[in-house]
């Protein structure tokens, strides 16, 4: 039994007005709040445990080595990857991403090879590729999505020519709460010999995820949007890649030797993390981890489900709300405008007076918005502590805005 008093009490900024009302806040697609455990650990980390890692035989740096290390079995289990050598840390997806693209791509790719994206994709997963366009001549290959906001896969593996060499997909989108079919995509594309690198910042919080059983060569989570603290992040890669992998950053730990004319690497995955890391933001996303599968990714899914039918259905009755693709499956995650061409920064602003967080902007998705043909949207964006209630008052500061600005 999902006991949301009890979620909800264990984060302290929840209990916080914000404009003489109760917070809602609904920019979880942007980052989450963090409960107590990892508020926590961060300051057990710095208060009692600090020290670096893997270098020092005193007693904190052996328990903040212990700790950091420990983190990677915690996120293999999340994603039920192999082993824990295929868990690099980072810290977030954008380093994540680039990390494959210096890394992995731009060693395999020359002028003319090709990378398959979405079109619904966050700039984390374009401007990357966008470099390798730049600097050398690689074709990114764009897959729309339909009237609705979904992704056919087979569109995707369609798009997987001879030139192909990574298909680069998100698992759910940040704008539109679409959940891709990312399982149909890495069979078609592993049947073309094409490896996949999922975008795992939205979906691994809203749903279990399975690495194995997509079958995708890699699959990159942001630690800030689970709960965790910023500048903290992994990413799985499967080990035949990792083999082929380059170190995207070169200095301290990710060494074996160094001499005035030679280097020879440390063993995967420390050969992909050079210099300091972030020790205790990747020790408090491990915290963060394990309080979501001790909660139960089922349970925060259905969780999650029934918030977002209720929000289907309350802002479903506003006629005058025009919600951008919305289709059965998709996540808790709404973007939207106004009739009337109220801006969007000024829709936020008004919920905001009414002590109500959400994003307004382009999202870090302007090729989806262009596609959309909207200039600029509001999101709100839901989390494991967020209520029916809170759904209800989003719907009454709307209908204010609307009488504002409608
Ligand atoms: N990918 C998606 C789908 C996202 O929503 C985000 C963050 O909003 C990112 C990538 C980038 O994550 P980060 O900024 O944590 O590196």
């Amino acid at each position: 039994m999902y006991d949301i008093d009890q979620v909800r009490a264990q984060f302290p900024i929840l209990s916080r007005e914000i404009n003489g009302k109760p917070l809602v806040y609904l920019d979880n697609g942007a980052s989450a709040q963090k409960p107590q455990v990892v508020i926590d650990a961060i300051t057990r980390g710095y208060a009692e445990e600090y020290s670096n890692v893997h270098r020092g035989l005193h007693t904190l740096s052996t328990i903040a080595t212990e700790k950091y290390e420990g983190v990677r079995e915690v996120v293999r289990r999340f994603l039920n990857a192999p082993s824990q050598d295929e868990i690099v840390f980072n810290t977030g997806t954008t380093e994540g991403i680039n990390m494959i693209a210096y890394g992995w791509a731009m060693p395999r790719m020359e002028a003319g090879d090709e990378i398959v994206l979405s079109i619904m994709e966050h700039h984390a997963n374009i401007v990357p590729w966008h470099f390798l366009r730049e600097r050398q001549g690689v074709v990114i290959k764009w897959v729309e999505t339909d009237a609705n906001g979904d992704l056919d896969p087979q569109a995707v593996i369609d798009a997987i020519g001879p030139k192909t060499k990574l298909v680069a997909v998100t698992h759910m989108s940040n704008v539109l709460g679409t959940v891709v079919d990312v399982k149909a995509i890495c069979d078609g594309a592993r049947a073309k010999g094409v490896p996949v690198l999922v975008d795992g910042s939205q979906a691994a919080v809203h749903q279990p995820v399975d690495v194995q059983e997509i079958g995708c060569d890699f699959y990159a989570i942001t630690g800030h949007k689970l709960y965790g603290p910023s500048g903290s992040g992994a990413i799985f890669v499967k080990r035949e890649r990792m083999a082929e992998m380059r170190p995207f950053m070169g200095g301290g730990d990710m060494i074996d030797q160094v001499t005035r004319d030679e280097i020879t690497y440390n063993v995967p995955p420390m050969k992909f993390e050079a210099g300091t890391p972030s020790i205790v933001s990747t020790i408090g996303m491990g915290v963060a981890i394990d309080w979501m599968m001790d909660l139960g990714m089922e349970a925060i899914a259905a969780h999650e489900r029934s918030l977002r039918d209720h929000a289907v259905a309350r802002l479903g009755g506003l006629n005058w709300l025009n919600l951008q693709g919305r289709s059965a499956g998709k996540g808790a995650i709404f973007s939207f405008t106004i009739e009337g061409g109220a801006h969007a920064h000024d829709i936020s602003t008004v919920l905001d007076k009414k002590g109500i967080a959400v994003r307004a902007g382009t999202h870090c998705a302007m090729p989806l918005m262009q596609h959309l043909g909207v200039g600029a949207t509001c999101r709100a964006s839901f989390g494991l502590y967020n209520t029916p209630a809170e759904v209800d008052r989003l719907v009454e500061a709307l209908e204010l805005c609307h009488d504002l600005f409608g």
